[in-house]
């Protein structure tokens, strides 16, 4: 049969931003869902789940500066009138369906859209990508537009929160909610879940060697007491690298590594995965890339300088030498290990004796188990010798969630104050940074999307680094005020300081006491920045005397530590 039209997705998702109830939600994508092709299955769920294409690991390619072009392109609005729409509605969605009304509905199908998206993102020259958006935006009616460019940003906003769209897939096709959970946390791609559960095939999911998976998060834990009432009496406590998240898939020999974001990071360890291609067989290892030299870890900053590499020179591998610490094994030998518990996991981890088989370039996370809140004190003060960040404390009993922050997995960091913020507007500097955009504004989330200022800040990056970001920030400037400009909310940024204040100054309602930049989080979403409850949290936790420490690039932690500044916090 032919692919159903595009107006009925873009009815569908109305009618889901509606409601507000839950049920109602439902029921209206699974009948929908339930009503489609098979072909159109997977485009259509991957959309609902927020990505435009299927692959978990794709892109589209499309940042805010190219999104814009093509929107005036098919709207033929001037830069004025496409500024004003943006600014009316900071949500490119939005402001399309603005720019576009009164164009009439289309014969767009939902296969041609999907066709679409693809194209984009396999074409590799900019203004033919940005052509082939306005080639759909042209061709879309008003609804269709708002869609089609949420879509493409990434963010539908029409209240589908986490787990809906499983209980939908499993309303639809009359599956087990628990068998499409698993589906999905095993194949980690929407569409293939639902063409499962389509089929009546959930129990075949499987992990792909050579396709990332989600990575398991942790949540803060205050204290080591905390840990222990929450872990239990059998704490492992390992300690908490500070690197950057790595997945490393091999399937004989075959070596492919992805970062936290999924994207695909093989080319920038050439050490690491001549390594691992030593070792037969197939599995697939979760870990962290730590800088490390004679024995030992590095700081984070020396990291830095291997990040925006694609292909480090010898001369680099060579002076920031990096290890793969492994902690979790997800597959080995054709047998997925994500449902079987951490101690058995570690255990099939250690049986690889990957130390040994690679000359000392994949180690293990050093771990220990602890059974009261002092030795975990204790645990704690000995990772920070090893120049570690803190401990990661796991039950041995969890599985391995994808894409979760469970209870499974707890975070111990004496440095509990950063927030992970998105940059909203820009200042050119002063003195010696005078021409170059160094100040930045940056802003929150709400649970719904809005964002709202927090702060300003205008240390903590390196020259280069604010080089590079002036150069980009000119691509996403919405509005030039001369000093100032807003900018298309895209570069995240981690954010520490010293306290948090209920102010006025800023809409959060929050302002931030010495405010610095830790990095650029080029790993995480829009979505994925703090959000305002989080921050209410902090402050409680504040408030109630925990001592919230800053961490900064350069060892200031003990610093501010050692002048007890922030004692009784
Ligand atoms: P953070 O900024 O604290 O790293 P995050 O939001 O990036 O937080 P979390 O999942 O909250 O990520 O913190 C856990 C992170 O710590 C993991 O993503 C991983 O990169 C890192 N990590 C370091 N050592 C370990 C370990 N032994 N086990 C698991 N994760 C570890």
């Amino acid at each position: 049969m032919a692919s159903s039209l595009f107006a009925g997705f873009a009815k569908l998702a109305d009618t889901v931003a509606a409601t507000s109830s839950k049920i109602a939600k439902r029921d209206a994508l699974a009948a929908y869902l339930a009503g489609l092709e098979v072909e159109d299955l997977g485009p259509v769920v991957s959309w609902l789940g927020g990505s435009a294409l299927e692959g978990v690991a794709e892109r589209l390619g499309l940042g805010w500066a190219q999104a814009s072009a093509a929107l005036a392109m098919a709207s033929g609005a001037e830069e004025e009138a496409l500024r004003a729409a943006w600014l009316r509605h900071s949500d490119f969605g939005d402001a399309a369906a603005d720019l576009l009304a009164g164009r009439p509905t289309s014969r767009l199908t939902v296969a041609e859209v999907a066709a679409g998206y693809r194209a984009i993102s396999v074409t590799r020259k900019t203004d033919k990508r940005v052509g082939l958006m306005a080639e759909l935006l042209r061709r879309a009616s008003a609804a269709e537009a708002r869609y089609l460019a949420k879509i493409a940003a990434g963010e539908l906003r029409i209240g589908l929160r986490e787990g809906l769209l499983e209980e939908a897939v499993a309303a639809a096709f009359d599956a087990s909610l628990t068998a499409v959970r698993r589906a999905l946390m095993l194949t980690g791609e929407a569409a293939e879940t639902a063409r499962l559960a389509r089929a009546g095939h959930l129990a075949d999911a499987a992990l792909h060697l050579g396709r990332p998976i989600r990575f398991m998060l942790a949540t803060p834990a205050a204290d080591a007491v905390e840990i222990i009432r929450r872990v239990g009496d059998e704490a492992w406590v390992e300690d908490k690298y500070d690197g950057i998240r790595a997945q490393l898939h091999a399937l004989d020999g075959q070596i492919q590594l992805f970062s936290r974001d999924l994207k695909n990071i093989t080319a920038a360890f050439p050490e690491i995965v001549s390594a691992a291609s030593a070792i037969p067989g197939r599995f697939v290892l979760d870990g962290e890339l730590v800088p490390y030299r004679s024995g030992q870890v590095m700081d984070f900053a020396s990291l830095q300088t291997r990040l925006g590499r694609v292909r480090p020179s010898a001369e680099l591998i060579d002076r920031v030498p990096v290890v793969l610490v492994a902690f979790d094994l997800l597959h080995h030998g054709g047998v997925d290990h994500l449902e079987h518990p951490l101690r058995d996991r570690r255990a099939g981890l250690e049986s690889l004796r990957l130390p040994e088989a690679t000359g000392g370039l994949i180690l293990y996370s050093h771990l220990e188990r602890a059974s009261s809140a002092e030795a975990v004190d204790a645990l704690f003060d000995e990772a920070r010798a090893r120049h570690n960040e803190g401990l990661m404390v796991k039950d041995p009993t969890s599985v391995y969630q994808p894409g979760r922050r469970g209870m499974g997995w707890l975070k111990l960091k004496k440095a509990l104050a950063t927030l992970d913020c998105v940059v909203v507007g820009v200042e050119w500097g002063h003195g010696k940074r005078r021409a170059v955009l160094s100040d930045y504004t940056f802003a929150v989330r709400t649970d719904g999307g809005v964002l709202l200022t927090i702060g300003k800040a205008f240390t903590g990056l390196t020259d280069a680094e604010i080089a590079a970001l002036t150069e980009h920030f000119t691509e996403i400037t919405v509005e030039d005020f001369g000093r100032y400009r807003t900018v298309a909310p895209e570069v995240i940024i981690e954010v520490a300081f010293d306290r948090i204040m209920r102010s006025g100054r800023h809409r959060s309602g929050f302002a931030l006491r010495f405010p610095r930049i830790v990095r650029i989080r080029t790993d995480k979403s829009l979505a994925e920045i703090d959000d305002l409850a989080g921050v209410e949290a902090l402050f409680m936790a504040q408030a109630s005397g925990r001592i919230l420490l800053a961490t900064g690039r350069d060892g200031e932690v003990e610093r501010i530590a050692a002048t007890g500044e922030l004692a009784g916090g």
